[in-house]
Parts: structure tokens; sequence; C-alpha cells
């Protein structure tokens, strides 16, 4: 759990604003959760050549769609990247 994981940056971000008891671990939990179906989507694979690519993003009018794409990069934390 690192201040770069987008879970834990959303629950630190939460809990400035909060203004009562939070449970931080539950606010990570929670944007967990909402990131989900997107890191459902946006999940590397290997196109043809063997390269890493984005599942979703390497659509029918797409050629190339290198991994980490765009979306995976803000919900995906840096090391599972
Ligand atoms: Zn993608």
């Amino acid at each position: 759990m690192t201040a770069s994981d987008p879970a834990v940056a959303a629950a630190f971000r939460v809990a400035e604003d909060w203004g009562g008891p939070y449970d931080i671990g539950a606010g990570v939990e929670a944007a967990r959760e909402a990131l989900a179906p997107l890191r459902e989507l946006h999940k590397p694979t290997s196109d043809y050549s063997g390269a890493s690519v984005c599942d979703h993003c390497l659509g029918d009018d797409t050629l190339s769609a290198p991994w980490p794409c765009a979306t995976a990069k803000l919900v995906y934390p840096p090391e599972e990247l």
C-alpha cells in the first residue's frame, strides 16, 4: 500500500475533508471496489507479436495499444504496471 496507489491516494484525499472518524482502510477498499470494473476492462494481454498490450484498448480500429494504456495508469498502482 503506497501513496502512489490510486485507491490509497483517493482514500487520503477523502480523509482530508471528512470531518469525523474515518477508517482509512475501509476508504482504500471502497476505492479498490470502484476501480475493479475498470481494471477488469483494461488488463494486459499479448498481441500477435508477443508485445504487451491493453486487452480493451486493442480494438478493431486500433493497431497498437501498448501496455499500460492511459486508463491503466489511473487505476493500477505503479508496482502492478
Ligand atoms: Zn486500456
